[in-house]
């Protein structure tokens, strides 16, 4: 009697042990609020809860349809008001399932391919479910750049690797790309545009450092960003690419692959400071660094740029395959330092530039380990325009002059890089070499040359200059330097 008693007892403690257990996990939550961002290549619906909730996401066809199951959960917003132009959901209709809990149904207007993951709370919010919904077959980049173009590019890319792999004692002997070391034609020169990848940080859920007056990073970096593009592409020669052009959030890795996937010749994410106290302003141009960073102020901005994707809520389990793992090793290595010395170099130019237009808070190039620049192969520079925590650059932050000229200012440095040292197939590299031609009357054989057009360039008959080169036929090649006779 004692003993039954006594295990009864401890049974029931036990059962309402468990009980509790289950109840906390079946907790009701509430639906507070539902945000939705649409990018190209995406939508991301956000679901706001008072507590975590179990949800199931599935496709329903004829008409399409997105159903999103919410257990135990109830509805405390209006999902009519959520902004769903330019997004592949054309209406949202919520109601109470059978037995209990929320369906949501999204009525879709094209092709998706769902994935839900939930985020438990940060600084900035509490219990979310995201649904992404992706488009199968798009870009994230609004005008990727034409297959011919990354073509090219990929060429220019495996050349110079294995330029580098040859200048390392001991590696494996790659074939040196084919030398013109027989006489022939030369090739046309790609006169490709030099790309920059423009990347405006934050976006979406992220909203980035705040102003006193509730200016939004997110937003006045786009501006910028936007404005630098537009500054790029009405340039001959450069192509701008667009990381985001809208009010979405992308992943830190994703924006350096996006990076990679249009070819970049140079990386630059644009951002806006914030301090604890209102005083700090200018302009602080920052690289990666390897070793740690130059300062404490670098390593503290780069923690909270880095935290980004807490905020902005990338799942986890999304993680891009590790490129980096694959590129290791000494070549590595070598273009790890050539990147980063262009990085250095031309952050040094950017920062001349945006001397000009705006106080520098920091008057030479920062190193820290910042996320978004770890890209081994493109020079990167995370630009922070301002400090949009002080009350006087947060308007000037916000005003349209000032925004394009910090844009005209980064471009100006990139620009007078890039005139130095261009790439080999660029426009401006071919731009270059043949505008040294007047000064005597000697030619260098440029990629794209035939022997007619330089005589018609130079104003002499092609049997002239055929004979003051003891040319027998038509062909020539790279490098070559022809005597020009005078006519
Ligand atoms: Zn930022």
């Amino acid at each position: 009697m004692e003993m039954k008693g006594a295990v009864a007892s401890a049974c029931r403690l036990l059962a309402t042990g468990l009980f509790t257990l289950v109840a906390v996990n079946v907790q009701a939550a509430t639906v507070e609020s539902m945000r939705l961002w649409a990018a190209p290549d995406h939508a991301r619906l956000v679901f706001d809860l008072s507590a975590a909730a179990n949800a199931n996401v599935f496709s329903l066809e004829n008409p399409a349809r997105l159903v999103i199951d919410l257990d135990d959960t109830q509805m405390d917003t209006d999902p009519s008001t959520l902004p769903l132009h330019d997004s592949a959901i054309t209406s949202v209709r919520s109601g109470l399932r059978d037995g209990g809990g929320l369906r949501v149904v999204l009525e879709l207007n094209r092709e998706i391919e769902p994935r839900h993951f939930t985020l438990t709370p940060n600084d900035q919010y509490g219990h979310r479910l995201v649904v992404d919904l992706e488009y199968p077959g798009e870009s994230a980049v609004e005008n990727p750049i034409d297959p011919i173009e990354a073509m090219i590019r990929d060429q220019e890319i495996q050349s110079q690797r294995a330029v580098a792999q040859q200048q390392v004692p001991g590696s494996p002997q790659v074939s040196a790309p084919a030398e013109p070391v027989e006489v022939q034609e030369a090739r046309p020169h790609p006169r490709r545009d030099i790309i920059i990848a423009v990347d405006a940080g934050h976006g979406g859920e992220d909203p980035g450092a705040i102003g006193p007056s509730g200016t939004r990073e997110k937003d006045v970096v786009l501006e910028i960003a936007r404005r630098l593009a537009a500054e790029v592409n009405s340039t001959e020669g450069f192509k701008a690419v667009l990381t985001r052009d809208g009010d979405y959030y992308i992943g830190l890795r994703q924006r350096t692959a996006l990076a990679r996937e249009q070819k970049a010749d140079f990386f630059v994410s644009v951002h806006a400071d914030a301090f604890t106290s209102p005083r700090p302003q200018g302009s602080s141009v920052y690289a990666l660094s390897q070793r740690g960073a130059t300062s404490e102020t670098a390593q503290w901005l780069a923690d909270s740029e880095n935290r980004s994707d807490l905020i902005g809520g990338v799942d986890g389990s999304l993680s891009l395959r590790d490129k980096d793992q694959v590129l290791r090793g000494v070549l590595l290595d070598l273009t790890m330092t050539a990147t980063l010395n262009d990085s250095l170099s031309i952050g040094g130019q950017v920062l001349e530039q945006l001397g000009r237009v705006n106080q520098l808070h920091k008057t030479r190039v920062e190193q820290a380990g910042f996320m978004v620049l770890k890209s081994p192969d493109i020079p990167s520079l995370l630009i922070e325009v301002g400090f949009i925590s002080n009350p006087d650059e947060e308007r000037r932050l916000r005003d349209p002059v000032h925004q394009t000229g910090l844009s005209q200012a980064i471009f100006g440095g990139l620009r007078e890089h890039f005139e130095r040292y261009p790439p080999p197939a660029s426009l401006l590299s071919w731009q270059r070499d043949n505008q040294r031609r007047p000064s005597g009357n000697e030619y260098r054989i440029q990629s794209g040359d035939t022997l007619s057009a330089i005589a018609i360039r130079h104003g002499v008959p092609v049997g002239q200059l055929r004979q003051a080169n003891d040319l027998n036929g038509d062909a020539i090649r790279v490098g070559q330097v022809l005597q020009i006779p005078s006519s």
